[in-house]
């Protein structure tokens, strides 16, 4: 036997259709309502911890600041003050290059002399040196090391200044922009980040930080970069840290710091002013203290391979 419902006739089905479709559109909207409040506090959620993100970083950045400050005012005290004035550098960008890529793996005296030797062998200046033949190049800077290397870099550059600019100088750049000299250096075949930083902080006086492998080991021994950050990354990361005014003395104490006391292989901590704000010093100290093994990679500071302190 057919149901009640069943036998109503389609007219009566009809008149009740209307109000299911309504039930089933305010559930919709009741539906799409959760979803939109849902969607709105995962974004209020997001928002918020992006801000506290931000602060975070804030924070830690100006942790590291006030680090920095502390660790460059030791080094000036146990070095001396270290002032950058123009007289100490020459003013010629183009020599400038030369002479950095001069002392690309070598000592400072070793590639003073090639550079001597360079501008002695060639009075005409770096046209000369340009229109020269390689051998030439390459012996009057065969006291610096790596001549036959170094002669086809330099030569490479003064044609590429030439061709660019139809003259072997490079004055015409002085009075632009940090961001726009350091591109332009770069943008030449051998020059890299330190290397234009380089010039641009001894031979400009610009506030630009240099990270070679002294800044670069001590700054991740102190924990002011990450044990991860490349000497690339921290070209950018470290002036951060730094007031203007301070960047070239806190380039020159860090180099000296890495050359006197924090030896890449075996660091001298037990006399190193700037103990008390190592990373890589108190993480050893604690694990010396608590018996456990030595943390081979430190949250920051010291990379494992290092040896352990004296
Ligand atoms: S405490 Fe040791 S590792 Fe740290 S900066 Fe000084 S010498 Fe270098």
């Amino acid at each position: 036997m057919a149901s009640a419902r069943s036998a109503e006739s389609p007219a009566e089905n009809d008149a009740h259709a209307p109000k299911r479709v309504r039930a089933s559109e305010a559930g919709g909207f009741r539906e799409s309502g959760f979803r939109e409040n849902e969607l709105r506090e995962n974004g209020l959620r997001e928002n918020e911890l992006r801000e506290n993100g931000l602060r975070e970083n804030e924070l830690r950045e100006n942790g590291l600041r006030a680090k920095a400050a502390r660790v460059e005012g030791a080094l000036t005290e146990a070095y001396g003050a270290r002032v950058w004035r123009a007289e100490n550098y020459q003013d010629d960008i183009l020599g400038a290059l030369v002479a950095t890529v001069l002392s690309q793996n070598t000592s400072d005296l070793n590639s003073g002399r090639a550079y001597a030797s360079l501008r002695l062998a060639f009075p005409g200046g770096w046209e000369d040196v340009r229109t020269a033949s390689v051998t030439a190049v390459a012996d009057a800077i065969r006291a610096g090391g790596l001549a036959n290397i170094k002669a086809p870099r330099i030569q490479a550059i003064l044609q590429d200044v030439y061709e660019r600019n139809g003259r072997t100088d490079l004055d015409h750049i002085r009075l632009w922009d940090d961001a726009a000299i350091r591109d332009y250096l770069r943008s030449f075949h051998g020059v890299g980040a330190k290397t234009a930083a380089c010039v641009l902080m001894f031979n400009l006086g610009r506030p630009v930080l240099p990270v070679d492998t002294h800044v670069h080991r001590v700054s991740r021994r102190l924990g002011l970069i990450g044990p991860t950050v490349t000497a690339d990354q921290a070209h950018d990361l470290l002036p951060r840290l730094l007031d203007d005014d301070r960047i070239y003395s806190f380039h020159v104490h860090l180099i000296e710091h890495g050359r006197r006391t924090c030896h890449s292989q075996k660091p001298a901590c037990a006399a190193c002013p700037v103990q008390r704000e190592c990373d890589f010093y108190n993480n050893r100290l604690w694990a010396d203290v608590s018996g456990r093994p030595h943390d081979p990679k430190p949250r920051r500071g010291g990379p494992s391979e290092e040896t352990r302190p004296s």
